[in-house]
């Protein structure tokens, strides 16, 4: 059976100062991304070896075990390739003109990301995604790392507000953290991400 695997970084745990510190990114890939990616695979024994046994009683309990555990995999990794050291400022080209026709302008994008980010309620994710359906880009608010989908949502670019993303650093200022990752922005892996996925329809 295919397992997930962590994927490595592009850059080192330091190279995102110092915006996103050191500490925070070994920790945050190390630990808390690895513990993702174990508990899917985890997830993934226990579903097979339910099958095998002809036991489905817990499937229901199994299956959000997964959900939970490879959604959060997916979106740090996606998250980690959405980063970069020295990048941030504004997208380009086809990228900068969708972002312009589905919120009006840049700014206003910039705000209701970051908005999206500040107003969880404990834990979550801000992402924006490509929806087939509409055929346009949408920015959605992620309880844990898969209530609250858009299920046709297509992730292009994931802003991580669990705390575990922040605290050493920042504290309580989840804002202050919000506004040091739109320096960290790699608008080229947004771009390539953004025209794989607009060939997709509903
Ligand atoms: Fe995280």
């Amino acid at each position: 059976m295919t397992r997930y695997v962590l994927p490595e970084l592009t850059y080192d745990y330091g190279a995102l100062e110092p915006h996103v510190s050191g500490q925070i990114m070994e920790l945050h890939h190390g630990r808390h991304h690895k513990a993702y990616v174990d508990g899917g695979n985890k997830a993934l024994e226990r579903l097979e070896e339910a099958r095998a046994r002809g036991e489905l009683e817990h499937i229901g309990e199994l299956e959000r075990t997964l959900a939970f555990n490879a959604s959060g995999h997916a979106l740090h990794s996606l998250f980690w390739r959405n980063l970069a050291p020295h990048a941030g400022g504004r997208p380009t080209g086809e990228l900068a003109a969708a972002i312009e026709r589905a919120f009006g302008s840049f700014d206003i994008f910039r705000q209701q990301l970051s908005t999206t980010a500040a107003t969880i309620m404990g834990s979550g994710w801000a992402l924006l995604v490509w929806e087939p359906l509409s055929a346009q880009l949408v920015v959605t608010q992620v309880h844990d790392h898969q209530s609250d989908c858009i299920q046709s949502a297509v992730p292009l670019m994931a802003l991580d507000a669990w705390e575990h993303a922040y605290y050493l650093q920042y504290h309580s200022d989840k804002t202050q953290y919000i506004e040091a990752v739109w320096s960290l922005w790699n608008w080229q892996d947004v771009a390539a991400r953004y025209q794989a996925a607009r060939t997709l329809r509903g």
